[in-house]
């Protein structure tokens, strides 16, 4: 049996942000070295995937980050980074000239969840994506909507529709883990108020650039994530509690027999809507 086409890659668990919003992995789970990432992208190449979408945590909080991506393309991999942007100076070059889709957050139209300087480093990214007429990747602006922002989103698409947008992608929040689950009271959203808010952005703004929305229903048994220590999750919601099950490590023979026995076919496909979008691509194998 095959991998998915499309692959969740939580690079490392570190991050250099604390924000209140946060469901990402524990920071306690260790990273794999460099040359357990290369068995893995070996693993997962030979195994039809066609696509990484690398997370963490902070992916550029990897000492390794640009070999990590040489890796990749060396075994002729898509690459999509989702980055906070705060280190991106530092990896300028190797991100233009390999990642394929990069992906920015924008919570608020004037700051950010992150840390005070982060919303004028994203602005001054998408600022030198504006103004660079030599290989780019395409862009794509992620916003966790939750009440604190939820009234702010119609300012945000008026924000980024001057800079060169391929898709913006709204999250419902999910109280899942750490600081978000503690935060669950003041961030929470219900389905339906998402539902209508992202209706209202994509009339606003479909004819500027995609929009894809993704609810808290939409991520039920969708992804195939792999955390920095090669175990392999599946994200499952009952609607009352939402958690990470782990189905095994990477390298565990049968692991993609496992996830498909899970994962829900519908969702899955729902879930690479964004990477068929943004490459014009067919991509669901099964
Ligand atoms: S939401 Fe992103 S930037 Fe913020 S703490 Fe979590 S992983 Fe870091």
């Amino acid at each position: 049996m095959k991998f998915p086409a499309v692959i969740h890659f939580q690079l490392t668990s570190q991050c250099n942000n604390r924000c209140r919003h946060c469901f990402g992995p524990d920071k306690n789970i260790l990273d794999m070295k460099t040359e357990e990432l290369e068995k893995i992208f070996k693993l997962l190449s030979l195994g039809g995937v066609k696509n990484i979408l690398l997370t963490g945590g902070e992916p550029l909080m990897r000492d390794d980050f640009d070999v990590a991506v040489k890796i990749i393309k060396k075994y002729d991999l898509g690459i999509f980074l989702d980055t906070n942007g705060d280190l991106f100076f530092n990896h300028e070059k190797i991100i233009s000239n390999n990642v394929d889709v990069l992906g920015l957050p924008i919570d608020f139209p004037k700051t950010s969840y992150r840390n005070p300087q982060n919303f004028k480093t994203v602005i001054k990214i998408l600022d030198f994506y504006k103004n660079k007429h030599s290989s780019s990747p395409k862009l794509r602006i992620l916003t966790t909507v939750t009440k604190e922002n939820i009234d702010k989103l119609f300012d945000i698409g008026e924000l980024i529709k001057s800079y060169p947008i391929d898709l913006w992608k709204l999250i419902q929040f999910l109280p899942l883990r750490g600081n978000a689950l503690k935060n669950k009271k003041r961030l929470e959203i219900s389905q339906l108020e998402f539902n209508k808010s992202t209706q209202s952005m994509n009339k606003a703004f479909k004819k500027i650039f995609k929009i894809i929305s993704v609810g808290r229903e939409d991520r039920n048994k969708a992804y195939f994530f792999i955390q920095s220590n090669g175990e392999v999750f599946i994200s499952v919601d009952t609607g009352k509690k939402c958690y990470n099950q782990i189905i095994g490590h990477i390298f565990d023979r049968g692991i993609e027999e496992r996830w498909h026995k899970l994962a829900l076919l519908s969702k899955y496909k729902k879930s690479i809507r964004d990477f068929e979008e943004l490459l014009n691509r067919n991509l669901c194998t099964f």
